[in-house]
């Protein structure tokens, strides 16, 4: 397959702040941006040079769509599958489909993870309240219960303890397809993005910590603080997966680093990742550019740190403190340029270099 050459124009689906790094990183390499989203409000398309607004199941606006760009990638993951084939028979989608099926929804992905003989947590399929109780006493005597689809930052999730009923935690849910898993005493969490060219080529970042306050990413610690053999492993697994899976753009690999010392898969992301943004500042080429790369076909660029980093992220009014973040040496602030600051939303975040 031939390469689309600075000069083309990569689609984007999503609208979002990693659409918007997308746009950035790509212009800087000389290509456009063409962002589809269903909202009015983009920060992705605000730095791009086309935006189609339309809803998914809007064909005509998707066959436009196709017939405007090079190549497409996508930044939100829970774009509708019917809609990436749609594009995808006039133009390559990176990654595509086959990936987003069973990144879409947590039983196909614990699944395609454990086939690829990666560990997870233990997990049991729940469809009702008495499946739900069966795999609570399989699972400890304690289970998380994730809604399959759609759950980010917490949402769609709910701790289940040894009293608790399992009719109520079930009906909280309001799903009808739900995934049980163990409990993992963790001593860290961590992520690694893998980037998989269209040859089949692979760059990796280190390894690194995530901290999570209610359930959404504070800080990244770059490396992650972990002993060489579980890194590798780390690595490992992340690049086993991203082949398995065939992936042309990038796979953020979240993980536990059980207390046992085991690395366990979490989830995975096949789009830039909130906990590869201190890339940016740290690494010769950052998972922006690299996205750009791996889906125009380029060769993918050094993923090697020059740098340790820190990176926190700017939720709700923080990034009204940019006067003062300006100002302090070595941090390298990024904003999103959303209009509302909601409690929790991630508006910005800020890179600061060398170990802490
Ligand atoms: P998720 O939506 O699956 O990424 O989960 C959000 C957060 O919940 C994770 O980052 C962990 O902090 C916590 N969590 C999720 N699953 C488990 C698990 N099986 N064991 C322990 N903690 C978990």
């Amino acid at each position: 397959m031939s390469p689309v050459p600075p000069g083309g124009t990569i689609g984007i689906l999503g609208g979002g702040q990693l659409g918007r790094m997308t746009a950035l990183a790509a212009g800087r390499l000389g290509y456009r941006c063409h962002v589809l989203a269903p909202e009015a409000e983009s920060p992705a398309a605000e730095v791009s040079a086309a935006f189609t607004r339309a809803a998914w199941d809007d064909e005509a606006a998707l066959d436009r769509f196709a017939g405007a760009v090079d190549v497409v990638t996508l930044e939100f993951e829970n774009v509708p599958v019917a809609a990436v084939e749609r594009i995808a028979r006039q133009r390559p989608v990176r990654p595509g489909a086959a990936v987003l099926a069973v990144t879409q929804d947590r039983v196909a992905e614990k699944s395609f993870v454990n086939r690829a003989g990666v560990g997870t947590a233990a997990w049991r399929p729940v469809a009702s309240a008495a499946d739900l109780g069966r795999a609570r006493e399989a699972l400890g005597g304690s289970c998380i219960l994730k809604t399959c689809r759609m759950g980010y930052d917490g949402k769609g999730q709910v701790m289940v303890r040894p009293g608790d009923d399992p009719m109520a935690r079930w009906a909280g849910l309001r799903t009808d397809a739900a995934i049980a898993e163990a409990v993992v005493d963790f001593a860290l969490e961590m992520s690694v993005i893998t980037a998989r060219g269209v040859d089949g080529a692979l760059a990796s970042y280190p390894p690194v910590e995530n901290r999570h306050e209610h359930h959404i990413l504070r800080r990244t610690i770059a490396p992650a603080p972990i002993a060489a053999g579980a890194a590798a492993e780390a690595v490992r697994i992340a690049e086993t997966l991203a082949t398995e899976l065939a992936v042309v753009g990038l796979l953020g690999v979240e993980m536990f680093l059980a207390r046992d010392g085991a690395v366990l898969v979490n989830e995975l992301a096949p789009r830039p990742h909130n906990s590869g943004h201190w890339t940016m500042d740290a690494c010769a080429v950052g998972q922006f550019e690299q996205l750009v790369r791996a889906v125009c076909g380029l060769p993918l660029g050094d993923p090697a740190p020059f740098s340790a980093a820190v990176m926190d992220n700017l939720l709700g009014d923080e990034a009204d403190r940019w006067p003062e973040l300006l100002a302090e040496p070595g941090a390298r602030l990024h904003l999103y340029g959303k209009r509302e600051a909601r409690p929790g939303r991630k508006m910005g975040h800020v890179n600061r270099l060398g170990p802490r």
